[in-house]
């Protein structure tokens, strides 16, 4: 049976931010719609219930990230009760996390993350010049200062070091990596996830000119170069999981490396769909059969859907089944490989970046151990 790693719950299908980059909101697919604004109870007690059975079939953990929209939608008080709940409903193993814009981080829902052990991460583009350039609020008013007393809220609390689990940022090419990185780690943040920014063959990237081009790669890799002159330096997810590949070890997130992971994503009405990064892939995230949180998850786990669904994950062109740097590359995200003439059968639109990026990191690697 394929285990599910990650389940993504959207307790709101709206959001109090308008990031000029959304994959939800911006990317042409309007079926948030159709989706009641907030998860209901019946629909949380049904997802606890049958996530539970799950974890029992599957005999592994998993993590539950609060997601939306803005999951904080939802109100301090609700979203203390919907921890509450799945808390008592699940194992102990399963990790609680939620993934928010930070606007709504009062204390009150600081004290629910701390009393249900709920991981925070927070979105944040960097300074308020980068940050406020792409995520201003839905009257076009800047967001950072918020996101900024947010962060702080979490890191006073006494417990507020093991809550935040980090920061997601998605890349502005036109920030300088070395401000950037210097930024982040005065944020007091322990890690730091980038994001490209999404695209696929048949809409470029922002920023990236041509597929041969590097734009992305080159950012990264003087990222790498900040990262690297640190003695104390902070966790990048995309970073850490790349040079592990390269030193023979595994990734602990999908976009890298040839693992496969388990993920599936919850809408509020309770309809369970793909990986929600898809949407920008011509609403490639949709199953053909509606499952829903009231089903059988590991039956839907088990049907040939999920199965197709989680072998999409692998790349199949014959570019990267034939290409060097697979084993650390891994194809990149199935969204950024997807074209209208020949669906997910591409390298990644990220593949020259990838490459130029693997290739300064083996320099930097080999400059290090030969030290
Ligand atoms: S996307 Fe490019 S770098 Fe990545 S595995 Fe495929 S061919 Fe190789």
């Amino acid at each position: 049976m394929i285990a599910i790693d990650t389940v993504l719950v959207k307790l709101a299908s709206r959001c109090n931010l308008d990031c000029d980059y959304c994959y939800v909101y911006r990317m042409g697919d309007d079926a948030w719609r159709l989706q009641p604004k907030l998860m209901s109870e019946r629909t949380v007690e049904a997802l606890g219930e049958n996530l539970a059975r799950l974890v029992v079939a599957q005999g592994r953990p998993l993590s539950l990230v609060f997601h939306g929209g803005e999951p904080l939608l939802v109100g301090a008080s609700r979203f203390d009760a919907i921890c509450a709940k799945l808390r008592e409903q699940l194992p102990p193993t399963v990790g609680l996390h939620v993934q928010t814009n930070g606007l709504l981080l009062n204390d009150d829902v600081i004290r629910s993350c701390a009393r249900h052990d709920v991981g925070i991460s927070i979105s944040l583009d960097g300074p308020s010049e980068i940050h406020d350039r792409h995520r201003p609020d839905r009257r076009g008013r800047k967001s950072h200062d918020t996101v900024m007393a947010g962060i702080a809220r979490v890191l006073a609390h006494t417990k507020g070091r093991s809550l935040l689990s980090g920061l997601l940022c998605v890349i502005d090419l036109e920030a300088d990596p070395a401000s950037i990185y210097d930024f982040f780690k005065s944020t007091g943040t322990p890690s730091v996830d980038f994001l490209y920014r999404d695209g696929n063959h048949d809409t470029l990237p922002i920023g990236k000119a041509s597929l041969l081009s590097t734009e992305y790669g080159e950012w990264m890799g003087r990222l790498l170069d900040a990262y690297l002159a640190d003695d104390e330096p902070i966790r990048i997810r995309l970073l850490d999981d790349m040079m592990r590949l390269i030193l023979g070890g595994r990734s602990i997130k999908e976009g890298v490396g040839q693992d496969d992971y388990g993920i599936l994503v919850v809408e509020t009405d309770g309809t369970i769909t793909k990986n929600d990064t898809l949407k920008s892939a011509d609403g490639a995230d949709q199953f053909a059969e509606r499952w829903s949180v009231h089903d059988d998850l590991a039956e839907l786990v088990g049907s040939p859907f999920f199965q197709e669904y989680h072998q999409s994950q692998r790349p199949k062109a014959a570019a990267c089944l034939a290409c060097p740097d697979l084993l650390i590359c891994g194809g990149g995200m199935p969204t950024h490989r997807w074209s209208a003439a020949a669906a997910f059968d591409n390298p990644s639109v990220f593949c020259a970046d990838q490459k130029r990026l693997i290739d300064h990191m083996r320099e930097q690697i080999a400059l290090r151990t030969a030290a």
